[in-house]
């Protein structure tokens, strides 16, 4: 999905795309899958800077680091990012410096043929958790015959866990 941010209008513009722009759906189809989306951003150009407000709304498939189900983790995300232009030859025209942007996140862009398709799918992977699970209280599953213990608990790991309680309790024992 490329943004020509030189034809933007100077008071900013909106925009809004969803599974049927198919130039977005080949960015984020790696990472939302067949999930149905909305994606908005709200461009403002300053100077040679442009500001971004964007938003997306989806869901991701996600599969369980403890009973290896896949489940669907709610997307719901916002962010705010100031896009600058690197080699640009009229560098004052730049209100602030990067630094100014930090608080926010500047990004620097080479052109101004801008993927923001690319922009969303990046976003959407630093939201997903590195060891996703599908639910705190899921119980996983037995290392020992594989039960899933959120359906039944099986013996092996009943034993187990008797033993590691009397471990802990000997632990707490020598602490006091
Ligand atoms: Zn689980
Ligand atoms: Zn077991």
């Amino acid at each position: 999905m490329i943004l020509r941010l030189n034809e933007i209008k100077s008071e900013g513009e909106d925009f809004e795309w969803t599974e049927t722009e198919t130039s977005l759906t080949d960015n984020l189809k790696d990472v939302l899958g067949s999930n149905s989306f909305v994606a908005t951003a709200h461009i403002m150009p300053s100077g040679s800077a442009y500001d971004v407000h964007g938003a997306i709304r989806s869901q991701c498939d996600l599969t369980c680091g403890r009973c290896l189900k896949s489940y669907k983790m709610p997307l719901d995300l916002k962010f705010h990012e100031i896009l600058l232009l690197s080699e640009t030859k009229n560098k004052t025209m730049i209100r602030g410096t990067p630094e100014d942007f930090e608080d926010v996140g500047a990004l620097h862009i080479k052109s101004l043929n801008f993927d923001i398709g690319e922009m969303y799918r990046e976003f959407i992977i630093l939201e997903q958790p590195p060891y996703p699970v599908c639910s705190e209280s899921c119980q996983g599953l037995c290392p020992k015959c594989g039960q899933d213990l959120n359906e039944k608990k099986c013996d092996c790991l009943g034993a187990g866990l008797a033993k590691d309680t009397v471990f802990s309790v000997l632990k707490n024992v020598k602490l006091n």
